[in-house]
């Protein structure tokens, strides 16, 4: 079966990746110039920033597995279990890609085929699907079955444009999934900064809910710094020009950092945890062809959206066996 994953997140390529080792023909689709949603790391005047995702946690025997072998190949190391005077926080491995938070979701997509800055604008189902690309190349790719695994919101965005939509039920609990927002500031600093090992600190104001320098973190050559603002003020500031939301957030980077940031860029996360899920850790329906997994579905933290790629992949291999036996 001819199996067309759309969404290029861990949840995607976790997905595919099963898939593609029980011997389907998988084609993950992505809009993106590289693999990793939103646990990408991204280049900056010879610096590497995490952008999104900042670390993964585990606790559940299946991921534990590709730890293990993401550890042993180097992919991904422990970063830290605690900071210092920090005994508000829960204690338990943090782990970070060796070479940023993408490193784990490119080894998963290495040996798969992968549409890259493939925007998909419509799907349609006749025979088979067709997945068409928006603009761009004009590339149509055609498949048995789609997984998406995109934010809902831009799931039910993509069932609009293609005029397609499942039962009413079904329906009704995508329109209800809900993601906070998160603003985001990656900086280059002029020197080395005042944090210690790992190199992050949380919640230093009501404004802001993380920084950290990515230098410290083991990822970057150069001392660089990604700040995270609150979803309070991600809200309240979320159409503001960058003049006015962004000063606050470099003036408490520089304060905690001890350095001057030089350069910045900034970005809004709008789907960055899901609130509101949609009650089971994905949808499948082999008559419509379609399955819907993610974050969304599988709950906050990279490991959830590990799970529901897993868990998509097996409900996929479990009916196509069983049409298969009938
Ligand atoms: C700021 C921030 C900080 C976070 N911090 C942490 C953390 O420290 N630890 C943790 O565990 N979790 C964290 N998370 C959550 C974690 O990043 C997510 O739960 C996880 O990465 C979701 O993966 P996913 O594959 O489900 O979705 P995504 O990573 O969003 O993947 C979906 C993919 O679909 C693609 N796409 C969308 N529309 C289209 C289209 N029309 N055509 C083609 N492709 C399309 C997108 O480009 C994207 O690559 C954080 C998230 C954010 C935003």
């Amino acid at each position: 079966m001819k199996i067309a994953i759309l969404g290029g997140g861990i949840t995607g390529t976790t997905c595919a990746h099963r898939l593609s080792l029980q011997g389907h023909s998988v084609v993950l689709v992505e809009k993106g110039r590289g693999v990793g949603g939103r646990m990408s790391t991204r280049r900056m005047g010879g610096a590497r920033i995490d952008h999104g995702a900042q670390f993964l946690t585990v606790r559940d025997q299946r991921m534990k597995e590709y730890i293990l072998k993401w550890k042993q190949s180097e992919v991904i190391m422990a970063w830290y279990d605690r900071i210092p005077d920090r005994e508000d926080l829960p204690v338990g491995t943090r782990y970070r890609g060796t070479q940023g938070m993408n490193s784990p979701v490119k080894c998963l997509a290495e040996s798969l085929a992968v549409e890259k800055q493939f925007f998909v604008e419509s799907i349609e189902r006749k025979d088979q699907w067709f997945i068409r690309e928006r603009a761009g190349l004009g590339r149509n790719l055609r498949a048995d079955h789609v997984v998406v695994t995109f934010p809902v919101p831009q799931v039910l965005e993509l069932f609009q444009r293609s005029c397609f939509s499942l039962d009413p039920q079904t329906m009704q609990k995508l329109r209800a999934v809900r993601y906070t927002r998160c603003l985001a500031l990656l900086g280059l600093l002029e020197g080395s900064s005042a944090l210690e090992n790992p190199g992050t600190l949380t919640h230093p104001v009501p404004e802001v809910d993380w920084i950290s320098d990515n230098m410290t973190k083991g990822i970057s050559e150069q001392p660089a710094c990604t700040v995270h603002a609150s979803s309070c003020y991600s809200e309240k500031f979320w159409d503001a020009p960058d003049e006015e939301r962004i000063p606050l957030m470099i003036k408490v980077a520089e304060e905690y950092l001890n350095s001057r940031i030089t350069q910045w860029s900034s970005h809004r996360w709008g789907f960055a945890k899901p609130l509101v899920t949609f009650g089971d850790s994905h949808f499948h329906s082999l008559e419509e062809g379609v399955s819907l997994a993610g974050d969304g579905f599988g709950g906050e933290r990279i490991e959830n959206a590990f799970l529901s790629g897993w868990e998509v992949a097996e409900s996929i291999l479990s009916s196509v066996g069983q049409n298969l036996n009938r």
